[in-house]
């Protein structure tokens, strides 16, 4: 068994190893012709539940021969053109080769004996992030997991800032808008906030926070002696892509001395944008900021981070352990990253984003969101001019959210209800049939689809075929449900 350990004297089997996975996967994506094959979790699962676990096979060649027809066959492959669903991008090839050193060398980022350069090539990114969000010189911050870890890591600061302010815990509160993320939600029950923590601020009909309802919920707070701990703008929501008044929100906060957290999980890819930076503008006032590289950079999860404008807050974080982290560590100088983080253990993510910036620079990756964001206005003029369609914004970033709407001639003959199962059928018809997968959310209580679009590859002519096949589909449902009320 010890030849399965990778040291010295393992090294070629290593190198055949990793080779024979890396040949697999190159072998599946070059002949891979739809996202996905459709699959459902019912004809899948006998498969996977029939492997015997106890019964190796001794083999790397054998179970990737295996794996197949478990997993890679019918994997859902967000480089595919027309995987249009959710945040997922298709990856860059220097971070997918970061990933394949960092998990062989397999440094643990919580302490400087178990990373050396690794937790300083961490704390450059973290100092680069910082100085393109314009957070100024005490700015500070730790890799993460993934947006909600980062979301829940900075609503963590802000509540210990208000409890250090002498705040009463029960009269915590957290604002953020109707289009934020559900992370906001769950990081204030986490954190043992009240229930009703999360004060919900409208939105305008573009679906960005209202500062005026902003300015009347915090004066609301004030007046019922109630804590605004902290304010949540969102720069990329999730369903519409919109970026929240950052100068506005921002400008509130200071009034009201409320901690700015904005989640630019999503809009962060604006921050290497040649051409449209100044979206994010507004941004440099923030206390905290998530930032998700797995989406917008074109990163393989997980590569997340959440920076702070003044690295003392980070103390809120630190606990000393004797066997990993000792008190004296920090007088010695010597930088554990355990100290700023709520992960232990944790990989080198990293690398990936360094890997990326030293091959193809900041602005070769600004130059791929360019080209999804440039597409989404394209995609916008598609739906905006066909009648089987209504779209409910204009993109800011790479979302667009539309349904399927009836013809003109069938006036009345639908309902609402019909409206919605015709959307909701068209798109699980078209994920069955593997030929394009798009996402779907609700909109004032009914059925919508939504694009999600983050490959460059995406051209026009793959969102008017998509559009085809969906109105194809929603189309069927109402004859075809008309035809059995009929038969009935
Ligand atoms: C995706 C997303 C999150 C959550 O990030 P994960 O990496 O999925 O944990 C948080 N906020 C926004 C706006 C997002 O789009």
């Amino acid at each position: 068994m010890r030849s399965h350990l990778l040291n010295g004297t393992t090294a070629e089997h290593y190198r055949r190893s990793v080779t024979l996975g890396v040949e697999r996967v190159a072998a599946t994506v070059a002949a891979t012709d739809r996202p996905f094959t459709g699959v459902s979790p019912q004809a899948l699962a006998p498969r996977i539940d029939a492997i015997d676990l106890d019964r190796p096979l001794g083999d790397t060649a054998a179970a990737l021969d295996e794996l197949d027809g478990v997993y890679l066959r019918d994997a859902v492959y967000f480089h595919h053109p027309r995987y249009l669903a959710h945040l997922n991008c298709p990856v860059v090839i220097p971070a997918v080769a970061a990933e394949a050193v960092l998990s062989a060398v397999n440094s643990s980022l919580d302490t400087w004996d178990q990373s050396a350069g690794a937790t300083l090539i961490e704390r450059r990114l973290i100092d680069w992030t910082a100085a393109r969000l314009g957070l100024g010189p005490r700015a500070d911050g730790v890799f993460t997991s993934g947006g909600t870890q980062s979301n829940l890591q900075a609503l963590l600061l802000a509540r210990e800032e208000a409890l250090a302010g002498g705040a009463d815990p029960a009269r915590l509160r957290v604002l953020a808008s109707k289009c934020g993320h559900f992370s906001v939600q769950k990081s204030a029950s986490l954190l043992g906030l009240p229930a009703d923590a999360v004060i919900t601020v409208p939105c305008d009909a573009e679906r960005r926070m209202r500062p005026d309802a902003l300015a009347r919920e915090l004066e609301r707070c004030v007046r019922t002696g109630l804590v605004p701990m902290a304010v949540v703008a969102t720069a990329g929501t999730t369903d519409f892509g919109s970026v929240d008044p950052l100068p506005d929100v921002a400008a509130l906060c200071a009034r009201h001395r409320a901690w700015l957290h904005v989640d630019a999980a999503y809009g962060c890819g604006l921050l290497v944008s040649r051409t449209r930076r100044h979206l994010l503008r507004g941004i440099e006032h923030a206390d905290s900021v998530t930032v998700d590289f797995h989406k917008s950079f074109f990163q393989p999860v997980s590569s997340s981070a959440v920076v702070v404008r003044d690295a003392a807050v980070l103390r809120h974080a630190t606990h000393h352990s004797d066997y990993l982290n000792p008190r004296r560590a920090v007088t010695e100088r010597i930088p554990n990253q355990v100290d700023k983080s709520l992960q232990t253990t944790r990989r080198f993510d990293a690398l990936k984003l360094w890997m990326t910036l030293r091959v193809m620079g900041a602005d070769g990756v600004g130059e791929l969101f360019d080209e999804v964001l440039d597409l989404a206005g394209q995609a916008w003029l598609l739906l905006d001019a066909d009648p089987r369609f209504e779209v409910v914004t204009r993109p800011t970033l790479s979302t667009l959210v539309f349904r399927w709407v009836p013809p003109e001639g069938s006036g009345g003959a639908f309902g609402p209800a019909d409206v919605d199962r015709a959307n909701l059928h068209a798109r699980k018809e078209l994920s069955a049939s593997g030929e394009a997968v798009v996402a779907g959310t609700t909109v004032n209580g009914r059925h919508y689809l939504k694009f999600t679009l983050l490959n460059p590859l995406t051209t026009p002519a793959d969102i008017a075929a998509v559009l085809d096949l969906l109105a194809g589909h929603a189309g069927r449902c109402l004859t075809l449900g008309e035809t059995l009320a009929h038969a009935s």
